[in-house]
């Protein structure tokens, strides 16, 4: 159900719930439609408009997101992939943390709404500008290859769909060496511009008990 908004009425969000758009693991907001299923997706994607959280496939509950978000932990951090960075809006199903092992796609308010539920809060948060700028600069590849994050796949060993028939994947890596530098030079300035305005690619936040 769509919201309805006009100067008379408006619905909440809540009036949105229903089985097409089961509730958010993080918040409790309905999850609307976002990208529908195609290969190498495990199901078609929703997110939540209110806390910015993606899933993969059909919601499960808050103890699955959390599984999720510890095994980003690295130390004291844990590493999120933004969803709420202008590279993922500017990708939209291109963006390249949509890859293969995706399930769910964290922002920095998800994880703040799930990790209260277990007594913990963010206490800072950190752009990390080089990862970042990788994350966006295959982000505009996958706008012109046929299989995504190959770029990243081939240089880090990241997870990476790569295209079916060999001749796509020929030419997908002849574009990834010849838009390489041109990708990077529109890459930069978005990156900057969303690392310094809180909606960086790549983010480490630090969670601690309350
Ligand atoms: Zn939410």
């Amino acid at each position: 159900m769509d919201q309805v908004e006009s100067p008379h009425a408006v619905v909440p969000l809540e009036a949105g719930a229903g089985p097409e758009n089961p509730p958010c693991p993080a918040c409790g907001e309905p999850l609307f439609g976002w990208i529908a299923q195609k290969p190498g997706l495990a199901g078609a994607v929703r997110r939540c408009e209110s806390c910015g959280l993606g899933v993969v496939g059909e919601p499960a509950g808050a103890e699955e997101a959390l599984g999720g978000l510890d095994a980003r932990r690295e130390g004291e951090t844990i590493r999120i992939e933004n969803r709420a960075s202008f590279a993922c809006s500017l990708g939209g199903a291109g963006w390249s943390g949509l890859h293969p092992q995706a399930r769910h796609l964290f922002t920095v308010e998800a994880v703040r709404r799930l990790v209260a539920r277990r007594d913990q809060v963010v206490r800072s948060r950190r752009w990390r500008p080089l990862a970042s700028l990788a994350a966006t600069w295959q982000t505009l590849l996958n706008s012109v290859t046929f299989g995504h994050d190959v770029a990243l796949g081939a240089l880090r060993e990241a997870p990476s769909r790569p295209a079916a028939q060999p001749w796509q994947r020929r030419i997908d890596g002849l574009a990834s060496i010849v838009l390489a530098l041109p990708a990077l030079l529109i890459a930069l300035p978005v990156e900057l511009a969303g690392g310094l305005s809180g909606h960086g690619s790549v983010i480490s936040v630090r969670v601690e008990l309350f």
